[in-house]
């Protein structure tokens, strides 16, 4: 996988232009074509999406025809540009760009979006690189930074603090970065977010075989970026960070670490970033008798691959996200499968969710400049908030239970519609559709493989409760046993237990986990009173249900922790701490929120909720609000010192 690949001269006659952009998206290829071009006359009102269809209906809701148009308008242009020599796609004028997002968002583009989206789009460069460097800000006070995790947000920290020229090293407990892309392999695994879009503002690429590529790709993608920006030697792989305890006397961290042959070291820095993730420590169900099962087991994040499945009686419990992309394959090999449903997943319609991308559009991404960025933030845009009004509860809307709104009912439809279709059978259909409102949960991608796979003759969907698992298998409340060779724990993470299992010691040797007593909060998910300079990324109430892409919010959160370093450094402070009535009031905002969405007003279960039942992990609020709150840090917000 290449980042930023130079684009590829084109050659290709006429013809061949012509075939390759009809499995181009309309849109991005006018906006790109117009960009390489430098001509914006092809960007023509008529050729505008449509606001209030992009979201749901294809092509911006441009008619066959009019699509047809754009591609052959973009076709003879590109052929023009290809007589040209195929020269580098000019940098945009302020002006050009602001006519390009009119384009895209089918309206004037908001202003307070216009950053953002240049940001996104970074095609003037990487505009989120820190636009200091600590020589010139503080040549000659030392400060380092210890980074726990080099998954998804532990890189962005790690390439910003080497922009910045902040010394770090990185602890990381696994062989390689990657974080969740290196540890889940079990088969199917693959990213549910275009995954265009599920990548760095700073590290673009167009290589992307699939829509949604699958594990491997992520992984190769995240070693790709640790190898390009110099990440790894600054990695200390299979260290695990056991402890870390603020030292009051001198404002400093002691981060205690076990490599992987047991060995206990311990060093000081002047700030720890927490890059830990949210979904990382597999849960394990509490159900009687898990350790008397006399088979095999596993759970999905630590996959088996030596325990061969073929021919054999498997059960999985659990039907998420990661079950729903597992059980397929697992249900080609077992003899028999039992899948022990507790709650059934919403299914959202996906064709193209295992697709390879159309050839024509591979060549699009190789030959036209900026395609895979114009695509990107079209993708970007139209997701952004995405189905979030359709999680928002009306107060005065009937049968909470089963819809929180007439758009969310509307969705609720749709998708009760899509699930008629994929399973006919009744009884199984009556077993899969969900009581809850859609979105209460996290929806599941599907392309009609999920239907198909419960009604293979080798597959038998439980909805029962699970009883108990005895040395045989598994026996539901009904009586029933079901004797298997292998469980297969589909059963997610213990995603409210954040920073679980180091232990945090801030201020006055206070606990972190005792402190927050199993309901972690954070101020914008990033810092905690009590705790100076310990900053959280993917930290509480900063998942994403239903739109946009957690990539973003990670790289809004290390915007932030760089701007706080650069605050310290130019006041010539030691540390800040986050004050408590910022941090409640924050919370109470947040938690006011989440009582107003899908989420926090049903009363599923969901690993969204903790066990005091408060959503900790979600953000009810739009994206564009959290990049505003993180664009730099209010010194009246912090105690420094
Ligand atoms: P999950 O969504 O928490 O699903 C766990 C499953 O196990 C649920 O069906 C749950 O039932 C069931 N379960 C838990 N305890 C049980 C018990 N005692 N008895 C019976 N069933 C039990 O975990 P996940 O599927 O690993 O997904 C977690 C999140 O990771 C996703 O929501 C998503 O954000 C992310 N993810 C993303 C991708 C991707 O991008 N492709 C793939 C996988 C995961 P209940 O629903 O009743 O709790």
């Amino acid at each position: 996988m290449q980042i930023d690949p130079t684009p590829e001269p084109i050659v290709e006659d006429d013809d061949a232009i012509r075939a390759a952009v009809a499995d181009a998206d309309v849109h991005a290829l006018l906006i790109a074509v117009a960009h390489c071009t430098g001509d914006l006359s092809i960007l023509r009102d008529d050729l505008q999406p449509d606001p209030e269809a992009m979201l749901l209906v294809p092509d911006g809701g441009l008619s066959p025809e009019r699509v047809a148009e754009g591609r052959a308008i973009a076709a003879a242009a590109l052929a023009q540009y290809r007589d040209a020599g195929s020269p580098p796609a000019p940098v945009p004028t302020t002006d050009d760009l602001r006519a390009m997002f009119d384009f895209l968002i089918g309206a004037p583009a908001p202003e307070e979006y216009f950053t953002l989206l240049r940001e996104e789009l970074a095609v003037e460069g990487d505009l989120r690189a820190p636009d200091w460097h600590k020589d010139d800000v503080a040549p000659d006070v030392e400060f380092s930074v210890a980074i726990i995790g080099s998954g998804m947000s532990g890189l962005i920290a790690a390439h910003r603090l080497h922009q910045a020229g902040i010394d770090f090293v990185v602890f990381e407990k696994n062989e390689d970065v990657g974080g969740t892309w290196w540890e889940n392999t079990y088969p199917g695994c693959r990213v549910d977010v275009p995954n265009h879009l599920y990548s760095y503002s700073f590290a673009q690429t167009g290589d992307w075989p699939q829509f949604f590529s699958s594990q491997e790709v992520l992984l190769d993608y995240f070693r790709t970026c640790a190898d390009r920006f110099g990440l790894r030697e600054h990695v200390r792989f299979c260290t695990e960070v056991t402890r870390v305890e603020f030292e009051d006397a001198d404002q400093t961290w002691q981060v205690y670490t076990r490599d992987a042959g047991g060995k206990v070291t311990t060093e000081v820095f002047n700030a720890v970033v927490s890059a830990v993730g949210q979904l990382n420590r597999p849960s394990m169900p509490a159900i009687e008798g898990t350790d008397s099962f006399a088979g095999e087991w596993f759970h999905s994040a630590r996959w088996r691959d030596d325990i061969s499945l073929d021919g054999k009686r498997v059960a999985v419990i659990g039907t998420g996200a990661s079950a729903v992309q597992f059980i397929p394959h697992v249900a080609e090999r077992a003899e028999r499968l039992f899948v022990f449903q507790r709650t059934p997943p919403w299914l959202v319609p996906s064709e193209k969710y295992a697709e390879d991308l159309p050839d024509g559009m591979r060549w699009v991404l190789r030959h036209v400049p900026s395609y895979a960025r114009w695509d990107r933030l079209w993708l970007f845009w139209r997701t952004h908030e995405g189905l979030l009004p359709m999680a928002k509860v009306d107060p005065n809307w009937p049968d909470q239970e089963r819809s929180v709104s007439e758009s969310n009912d509307m969705i609720r439809q749709l998708l009760t519609g899509y699930l008629q279709l994929s399973v006919p059978d009744a009884e199984v259909f009556e077993k899969i559709l969900p009581a809850y409102p859609p979105i209460a949960k996290r929806v599941v991608f599907d392309n009609g493989t999920w239907g198909k796979t419960l009604l293979r003759d080798n597959v038998e969907l439980i909805a029962d409760r699970i009883d108990e698992i005895n040395e045989k298998g598994i026996r539901t409340v009904d009586g029933t046993q079901h004797d298997v060779d292998v469980v297969i724990y589909g059963t997610g993470f213990q995603a409210s237990k954040f920073l679980t299992p180091m232990k945090v010691t801030g201020l006055g040797g206070i606990d972190l986990h005792e402190s927050w007593d199993g309901d972690a909060r954070a101020y914008l998910g990033i810092t905690v009173p009590g705790f100076p300079n310990l900053f959280l990324l993917y930290g509480p109430n900063t998942n994403i249900v239903i739109n946009g892409s957690i990539v973003y919010f990670s790289e809004c959160e290390v915007h932030y922790l760089i701007q706080s370093i650069r605050m310290l450094l130019e006041h010539n402070l030691e540390s800040m701490e986050c004050k408590s009535d910022v941090h409640d009031a924050y919370n109470e905002r947040v938690d006011a929120g989440n009582r107003a969405m899908a989420w926090g007003a049903s009363s599923v279960n969901s690993w969204y909720k903790n066990a005091s039942g408060r959503v900790a992990q979600n953000w009810p609020f739009s994206m564009l609000e959290y990049w505003q709150q993180t664009r730099t840090p209010d010194p009246d917000d912090y105690v420094l010192r």
